[in-house]
């Protein structure tokens, strides 16, 4: 995951101030980096560093950046390290003036994209796929910018939802898949901004609000909006995973509302997977939708029982293991009062490498739960993501070598159950589908919409640079 954020104002009032507070919105999308690059029609200034939104940037920071036009980013690696060389927007100086690129997901053929470049005499800087899309793009032959991006797409496979700004203007592209969201909305001063998810859009007080198709090129510049369709929409394959887990539940895409399609997948759990209980405990934030949901249909009460400290991220986001331990025990703690003498029916969005669910569970138990079943609202992730999910290898992934029961034993909890793929895809689509899933499933049955036998690795770029 990543989030990026692009604007384009008439009368540049504040421009790097409503990036910031566009980024804020996408926090959630990636906490190792984050960078605000801005063009007054001539000069492109640009500020980026690992860390927090908050962290990266204050006053002082942000005054500098002045001008018409912005794109920003926040970054969670899935190609490259997490340190700050991989920070994004990447800015360069052209023959056709300042061109910078932020980048949402991954291409499984960077690594002969990066070595094509190599072999013409291109020098890197960082380990990303972002550089080497900023790059191609520079080289292209193409009258303007949208040529240039139309003649170097078609070389891209895989995900990507990008925003790109030069002296005059900022472009916004979605793979024509369409694995990343990316939305565009009127800004209230006339001007137009685009970004990952509509809760950022909403962040700005947005009207207007439509999201850029797959395969579109759409062209921000003051108050016009251009759009360009360049690619017939082949399979759609919206990220499932986005539903159950990555967007912020106030956005809204691919047709359907993140909150209501979590509040759905907890129904379904609870018809598919019934358990005689006393209390329905959420695993916050992501599952609490998910949590009302099942209690609604199996009239087990809802009720808080672990309770999260918020300013620490995400422990999934956190690129490295060790980090990602640590994470679980200063992040919860169990509620005894709601929990003492009861059986608990534990809601969480996925099970990924195992490392969260355990010390929950024993959380739980220690608080006086008399049982604790788990219910988890996706299938059994079996098959790594090569889309901008970092979830690892496969050898990574706790459902790639154990069965439902081994897990359950591993655990530690009563019993466990995941929901089915169908009952999956329903709840995502909800009540009227607008024709077929049009869903990327390829994590849950190993059926990638595009090839990944070439697929990087995280770390495979990281190459003599240290
Ligand atoms: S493999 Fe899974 S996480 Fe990756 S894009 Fe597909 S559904 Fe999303």
């Amino acid at each position: 995951m990543c989030g990026v954020l692009g604007l384009s104002t008439p009368h540049g009032d504040g421009v790097a101030s409503m990036a910031f507070f566009g980024l804020y919105a996408l926090q959630h999308r990636g906490q190792e980096a984050a960078g605000i690059a801005v063009s007054d029609g001539q000069r492109a200034r640009l500020h980026k560093d690992a860390g927090l939104v908050a962290n990266v940037f204050n006053p002082d920071r942000l005054a500098p950046l002045t001008g018409y036009h912005a794109i920003g980013h926040t970054r969670y690696s899935t190609t490259g390290g997490s340190g700050a060389r991989n920070a994004q927007p990447f800015l360069v100086e052209t023959m056709h003036g300042p061109m910078a690129l932020a980048h949402n997901g991954n291409l499984v053929n960077a690594p002969a994209l990066r070595a094509e470049l190599l072999s013409r005499g291109f020098g890197l800087t960082a380990s990303s796929d972002t550089e080497v899309m900023t790059l191609m793009l520079t080289s292209a032959g193409g009258r303007d910018w949208e040529e240039r991006l139309e003649r170097t797409l078609p070389a891209w496979k895989g995900a990507y939802s990008l925003v790109i700004l030069t002296h005059d203007r900022v472009l916004a592209a979605r793979d024509p898949w369409g694995f990343r969201p990316l939305s565009i909305g009127r800004l209230p001063d006339g001007g137009w901004a685009a970004a990952s998810e509509t809760c950022a859009l909403l962040t700005l007080g947005c009207s207007d609000v439509a999201e850029v198709e797959p395969g579109e090129i759409v062209t921000l510049q003051g108050s016009e909006l251009r759009r360009r369709r360049l690619f017939a929409s082949g399979r759609p394959a919206h990220c499932s995973f986005e539903f159950v887990y990555f967007s912020r539940p106030d956005s809204t895409w691919a047709g359907s509302n993140v909150h209501h399609a979590r509040q759905r997948l907890g129904e379904r759990l609870a018809a598919e997977s019934p358990v005689d209980a006393d209390v329905v405990v959420p695993v916050p934030d992501s599952s609490i939708p998910a949590a009302i949901g099942y209690s609604h249909v199996s009239g087990v009460p809802f009720n808080d029982g672990l309770i999260k400290n918020r300013y620490i991220g995400r422990t999934f986001i956190e690129p490295a293991q060790a980090q990602r331990q640590r994470g679980v025990a200063l992040k919860f703690n169990a509620l005894a009062e709601n929990l003492a003498g009861k059986r608990v029916v534990m809601i969480d969005d996925s099970l990924v490498r195992g490392t969260t669910a355990g010390p929950l569970v024993k959380l739980v138990r220690d608080a006086g739960a008399t049982e604790v079943h788990l219910r988890i609202t996706c299938p059994p992730i079996t098959h790594a993501c090569h889309f901008g999910v970092d979830m690892g290898h496969d050898g990574d992934l706790m459902a790639a070598r154990h069965d439902v029961e081994e897990i359950r034993r591993h655990i530690g909890c009563d019993s466990l159950a995941f929901l089915s793929l169908a009952g999956m895809l329903a709840a995502i689509a909800g009540p009227e589908p607008a024709g077929g899933s049009g869903l990327c499933t390829a994590c849950f049955t190993g059926d990638y919409p595009v090839p990944v036998e070439e697929a990087p690795v995280k770390l495979a770029f990281e190459g003599a640079l240290r």
